[in-house]
């Protein structure tokens, strides 16, 4: 058992005794964004610390943690020629093929997934994927509308929002529920944005929310890898939507030609009415064509939507 393999690529590989799901972590998918690589760096020091602190510490299934885009890593950036959380679908895997930093990187990503897919019994393939915005003001989880991935995430303590993957395309999530591996096991994928990039709060939060992922799946029982950021992730969901759903999608041009300015001072959740004025661009001014909460209002140079709107989501009764 333990941190036995290590790369550019691979943070970690902790492979446990018992057999159990195989949880697949990445950070950095987007360059800019490094919250997550340090949240899973700290991870793999607390699980390499755990069994001297806690002889009865036992880790069920594996944990494999990996570093997303590694040149945008290294240079601060979002991406380099294409956004790498939009590219994930079935490809051509020939290398000289490759027209973009981007496909290189997701290449080395799905091969070393699928390595470990192939190497051990598993139960279950999980995806967590680990993100920032460009906004502070609230945490939370987005994932498919299957119910084993949405209760899983509704585990994790934190606001979910369910339908995101209507409003996006070619991502992480999408990739692991569209049945690409060369596998048989039940999969389930969740997406954690960990608050503002540059919030070293982010870094906590983004840890505490997977070592709840962790618990929730039974890898680690109640007691172990204790951190004192639980009671932070609980902090930051307090007061926000527990489920809420996306209502609008505002797209914007890659190139920028349409250039699209948000209005300052927009948070993650921050209420909004429907005719709110929400931003501009060449064509004159955007307003919020539904009430609801605003998601991830752009404050950078780079990205493919404005901003979400999402509404309150009652489960029903039966669920
Ligand atoms: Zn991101």
């Amino acid at each position: 058992m333990g941190n036995n393999e290590q790369s550019a690529r691979i943070i970690g590989h902790f492979r446990g005794e018992e057999m159990g799901p195989l949880v697949v972590a990445i950070g950095g998918i987007h360059g800019n964004e490094p919250a997550g690589v340090l949240a899973l760096e700290r991870l793999f020091e607390l699980l390499a610390e755990e069994p001297l602190v806690n002889p009865g510490f036992n880790f069920r299934g594996e944990l494999l943690a990996l570093r997303g885009n590694l040149a945008a890593l290294a240079a601060g950036k979002r991406y380099i020629d294409t956004d790498l959380n939009r590219i994930w679908r079935v490809r051509n895997s020939d290398p000289e093929q490759f027209t973009t930093s981007e496909d290189h990187e997701l290449h080395e990503l799905l091969a070393a997934i699928e390595t470990a897919l192939e190497e051990s019994p598993l139960s279950e393939l999980v995806l967590l994927d680990l993100h920032t915005t460009t906004a502070g003001g609230g945490i939370f989880a987005v994932t498919g509308d299957d119910e084993p991935s949405l209760s899983l995430a509704a585990e994790m303590s934190v606001p979910v929002i369910k339908g995101m993957l209507s409003g996006l395309q070619g991502t992480t999530l999408h990739y692991f529920r569209g049945n690409h591996f060369a596998t048989s096991l039940p999969v389930r994928a969740i997406s954690f944005e960990a608050g503002f990039h540059e919030d070293p709060a982010s870094v906590e939060l983004a840890l505490a929310a997977t070592v709840n992922l962790l618990r929730a799946l039974g890898c680690v029982k109640e007691e172990d890898v204790s951190t004192h950021h639980d009671a932070r992730l609980r902090e930051a969901a307090r007061g926000l939507p527990r489920l809420t759903e996306l209502a609008y999608v505002h797209r914007i041009a890659r190139d920028g030609s349409d250039q699209f300015r948000m209005r300052p001072g927009y948070r993650n959740f921050q209420p909004i009415v429907k005719g709110e004025l929400l931003g501009e661009d060449c064509g004159g001014p955007i307003t919020a064509p539904a009430a609801g909460y605003l998601l991830m209002p752009l404050y950078q140079a780079q990205g493919d939507e404005g901003f979400f709107i999402v509404q309150d989501y009652q489960l029903p009764s039966a669920y």
